[in-house]
């Protein structure tokens, strides 16, 4: 197909991509993270000095579900 072609990454490409590590942990298994499996929750938390801040916890997507 030609525009997988322009693209210039066929689908091991692709595959080996989604499956080299995030370098994140997951919040809720500990586990380590894939790129294919990287999902980024945006959270309010209260600091002590009682202002409100916006963190990015990673998770497995199938941890998030569940
Ligand atoms: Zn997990």
């Amino acid at each position: 197909m030609a525009q997988a072609t322009k693209m210039g990454a066929d689908t091991a490409t692709l595959e080996a991509r989604r499956r080299r590590s995030t370098g994140h942990a997951c919040s809720k298994c500990g586990g380590e993270i894939a790129q294919g499996d990287l999902l980024m929750v945006r959270v309010m938390a209260m600091e002590p000095s009682g202002r409100p801040r916006n963190r990015k916890v990673p998770y497995h997507r199938k941890c998030y579900g569940l």
